[in-house]
């Protein structure tokens, strides 16, 4: 079986980028650019995105953003993108994706400028459409990954601290679930085996994390940028991302994905769910309980959920419990790249063992 590795074409990130977006764009386009961005950093970062297309004489167009990533919002862009010939899109999750397949079925390079760092997907090839109710509708397999990621450290510093943690959820996974799909040799969603360069990511990714979360949690929410922030950042968007693309994904976004049949996690961002999805799996890999408790530790100091009563599941009871098993088992989830068979009992077991070890760490931190 072949290895693949896939990354955006660059990566930068820095204080104030948002306003050098002009001179990126400059190295892929010449008739103008056509950004997308989300109303909330707009109202924020407008000066700063203007006043770089300005000062450089460029043409451009801002275009906000509908709400909904779905296929009618992807459609009116691409209506209206005329002879501009880049894509930019800026904000949160679903701005990036509407960017990316906007571009894709434009057959235009896409620059991806995250003013959050709550997932690791602006550098991935994919792009997660829903209907335009708000219901998850399809993965969309872009052609390639964005030609440029570029995030402003300052913009995601300013924004609430629990973006930022719920990204080191999202990031802290993906170390454990490359280790699974390397053992298992799954394929990836980059189409082929793991390779050494994407695991020595994802473990970079985790260890950096580890060193450097709480500092970054405690420097955000002040409001400052420091080395801990920028490390952070950079392990939420581009280690985790070209690490969960090409390292693989496995039970803890298998069982991130049950959750989200039980309505009581819905108020969750995406991280937070996938942060107990980690401890799940590392339950069901039967890994010592001390390493276990020190990553429940670490979860808890970067305020991410570690116990049912956390994710609004206090009483939710076996039988519902059961149905996200169930649900983090289906045949086209990536619990079947865990390098061991795993059944909805072995789950639902595994995240009740989970919610002791975390209850009895909070026991302990009380006591
Ligand atoms: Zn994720």
């Amino acid at each position: 079986m072949k290895r693949v590795i896939c990354s955006p074409g660059s990566y930068l990130q820095g204080q104030g980028e948002l306003s050098r977006l002009a001179e990126y764009y400059q190295t892929l386009g010449r008739q103008g650019a056509y950004l997308i961005v989300s109303r909330s950093a707009y109202a924020v970062w407008k000066d700063r995105i203007d006043g770089g297309f300005r000062s450089a004489g460029i043409p451009y167009e801002v275009h906000l953003f509908g709400g909904e990533c779905c296929q009618s919002e992807i459609d009116k862009h691409l209506r209206q993108i005329g002879n501009r010939d880049v894509v930019l899109g800026v904000g949160g999750g679903k701005v990036l994706d509407t960017a990316k397949a906007a571009a894709h079925f434009a057959r235009k390079p896409v620059i991806i400028a995250p003013t959050i760092a709550s997932t690791d997907a602006p550098c991935s090839r994919v792009a997660v459409l829903y209907t335009e109710q708000g219901a998850f509708s399809h993965y969309l397999s872009l052609s390639s990954n964005p030609n440029m990621v570029v995030v402003d450290t300052l913009a995601v510093a300013q924004a609430p601290v629990r973006f930022l943690m719920a990204g080191v959820g999202d990031a802290l996974a993906t170390c454990y679930e490359a280790e699974a799909a390397a053992r298992s040799g799954a394929v990836t969603m980059a189409g082929g085996c793991s390779t050494r360069a994407a695991l020595a990511l994802a473990q970079l990714c985790r260890d950096t994390l580890l060193r450097y979360g709480r500092q970054a949690k405690a420097d955000a929410e002040r409001g400052t940028v420091t080395d801990a922030v920028e490390n952070v950042v950079e392990s939420n968007t581009y280690l985790s991302g070209v690490g969960f693309e090409s390292g693989g994904l496995a039970a803890a976004h298998a069982i991130h994905n049950g959750l989200t049949v039980l309505g009581e996690t819905h108020k969750l961002l995406h991280g937070e769910k996938v942060a107990f999805g980690t401890l799940v799996q590392l339950v069901l890999e039967r890994r010592d309980a001390e390493d276990i408790l020190k990553i429940i530790t670490f979860c808890r100091d970067c305020g991410l959920p570690t116990t049912l009563e956390e994710l609004g599941l206090a009483h939710a009871g076996d039988e519902r419990l059961m149905q996200a098993a169930s649900a983090s088992c289906a045949p086209e989830e990536t619990m079947g790249n865990m390098p061991f068979p795993v059944t909805p009992e072995d789950v639902l077991s595994a995240m009740k063992r989970a919610d002791q070890i975390a209850q009895l760490a909070g026991m302990l931190k009380r006591g």
